[in-house]
């Protein structure tokens, strides 16, 4: 037979006690809505991979906000020099940077022009080799080839712009060498060259890319590789440069690999962002590491323990470092 505790002094204690839990249960959403903390990670334009890994981290850090109270947006911006020069004016708590941009704005070389000390490192993510696409009809067999031509350099804003400056530097080249130098947003360069706007585009990102994907698919765009002296040059006088291959296969009637050079993703912040926000970024993408790489194709061979030293130049945030000294990452 049931029992019907509200017949008896401890029954009716027993559903105060129950009424009493359930009431707290209720508030505790709202009192932890009450204490929530946004953070914003800024990225890049929507098609490329920085705003999948933004969309991945804030994804896993998502999952537990209950829990610890911070809830996490993405927004797509201009590329890394943006979002640097925003989160030092505090508009943005975390940007993603190429490991060259965040080197420059650390010790304040261009493009920036003072050393900006609070910079701080989270860690370093996907490669990014610097990606030279043009049409099929163009004919174009290296960078050089682009004299006279028609070139999307970067739109300003981005690490794939103040990339460029440097290579044209370094190839004794101007701007005013192509007929036209764009500067069109990553999102917009495929169609620009498949609609016979530009002749190429160059890009630093991670691979697979969807816009690399796009143009390759719709109308047979070709990768070109960036090598010679110039390059070589370069490699070996910059802390922030290695050589890269982009892989054969992997878009579509590019069947050989790519050489290259390139930089690494890297996530930043400011010494102002507080520790424990930090420390929980930091937690949800390593404590959920299998689902993270899993989130883009560009993240298939990420090792941790590279991840924390890798293209840093900046040091590394407090948050990060506690989380990573308690892994045995870090001394
Ligand atoms: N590396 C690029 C830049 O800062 C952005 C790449 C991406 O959005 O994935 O210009």
């Amino acid at each position: 037979m049931q029992k019907n505790f509200c017949r008896s002094k401890t029954g009716a204690a027993l559903m105060l006690a129950a009424g009493a839990a359930f009431a707290s249960a209720l508030l505790l959403p709202s009192a932890a809505m009450a204490q929530q903390k946004f953070v914003t990670i800024g990225t890049g334009g929507i098609t490329g991979v920085y705003y999948a890994v933004g969309g991945a981290i804030c994804r896993l850090v998502n999952k537990d906000r209950a829990k610890h109270g911070l809830r996490c947006s993405v927004e797509s911006t201009g590329g890394s020099v943006y979002n640097v020069n925003t989160f030092k004016a505090g508009e943005l708590d975390f940007g993603m940077a190429q490991s060259d941009v965040q080197y420059q704005g650390y010790k304040g070389t261009a493009p920036f022009k003072e050393a900006y000390a609070d910079m701080r490192a989270v860690m370093s993510v996907h490669p990014e080799p610097f990606t030279l696409v043009a049409r099929r009809e163009a004919n174009i067999k290296s960078f050089t080839d682009f004299k006279g031509k028609r070139l999307n350099v970067g739109n300003p804003g981005s690490g794939t712009r103040s990339a460029m400056e440097e290579l044209l530097g370094a190839m004794n080249m101007k701007i005013t060498d192509f007929s036209l130098a764009s500067e069109l947003k990553a999102d917009e360069h495929g169609p620009a060259l498949c609609d016979n706007k530009i002749d190429g585009f160059f890009y630093g990102v991670g691979h697979p890319s969807a816009n690399i994907q796009d143009p390759t698919t719709a109308c047979g765009a070709k990768l070109v590789p960036l090598t010679g002296p110039a390059i070589d040059e370069l490699v070996k006088k910059s802390p922030y440069y290695a050589y890269a291959t982009i892989p054969g296969g992997l878009y579509p009637g590019n069947p050989e690999p790519t050489k290259t050079y390139g930089v690494l993703a890297t996530m930043v912040t400011s010494a102002k962002v507080p520790a424990d926000t930090v420390y929980i970024i930091t937690k949800a993408v390593f404590d959920n590491f299998d689902e993270f790489k899993k989130l883009h194709p560009a993240f298939a061979n990420l090792d941790p323990k590279n991840m924390v030293h890798d293209g840093l130049s900046a040091p590394l945030h407090e948050g990060a470092a506690r989380y990573y000294r308690e892994k045995g990452w870090i001394k």
